[in-house]
């Protein structure tokens, strides 16, 4: 679904579709260069980066390796706590890969900087990340970011992978929730 479908449930768009593929497509040439000759594994994060992971494989015009994991962070629904549990582990060794991490949006930067500590000692030849979305004004640990989408503003998202309450998921844009849908 589009944004104009659900009218009453956002505030406002923040990207499109067609600004989010645009962007994929230019990450994409970045990354096929910067990789070129190496096996390159990309690891998505679950649930909410298997848009961004679809869309932005199919960019490639190269092979690569693909897995994903699946990480809760407990706190509220809107808000990380940085507390991570793994739900589902990598079905891969990282022993030989150059690991890219795929993820939707990096707000606190907490489950990521967990992440990477997680993977740092698993024997990768090297770990970058590319994300979609990213909150520069609710940082709490910066995160390296190699391959980054869009900075936005310190509001909830959804939409492209992005749920609140499971909801969502399928908006073909990233738009802000209205307040009054979790109030
Ligand atoms: P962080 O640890 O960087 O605070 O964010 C962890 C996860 O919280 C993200 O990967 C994402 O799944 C979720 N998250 C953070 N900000 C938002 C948001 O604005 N909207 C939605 N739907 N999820 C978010
Ligand atoms: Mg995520
Ligand atoms: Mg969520």
């Amino acid at each position: 679904m589009r944004a104009a479908d659900i009218p009453n449930d956002l505030t406002s768009v923040l990207v499109t579709e067609e600004q989010i593929n645009e962007k994929l497509a230019e990450l994409a040439l970045r990354v096929e260069e910067d990789y070129s000759g190496k096996k390159l594994l990309l690891v998505g994060v679950l649930k909410g980066a298997v848009m961004v992971m679809a869309d932005f494989a199919r960019h490639l015009t190269r092979d690569i390796a693909m897995d994903w994991m699946a990480v809760s962070s407990y706190g509220s629904s809107t808000k990380s706590s940085g507390v991570v549990q793994i739900r589902k582990d990598l079905d891969t060794d990282l022993g030989g890969w150059h690991v890219l991490i795929v993820e939707d949006i990096i707000d606190s930067g907490l489950t990521l900087s967990w992440l990477l500590d997680n993977f740092a000692s698993r024997g990768a030849e090297s770990i970058e990340v590319l994300a979609l979305l990213r909150k520069p004004e609710a940082a709490k640990v910066e995160i390296d970011c190699k391959y980054l989408g869009f900075d936005i503003p310190n509001e909830f998202v959804i939409g492209y992978g992005l749920d609140y309450a499971e909801r969502y998921r399928n908006l073909r844009d990233v738009a802000i929730l209205a307040p009054h849908v979790y109030a």
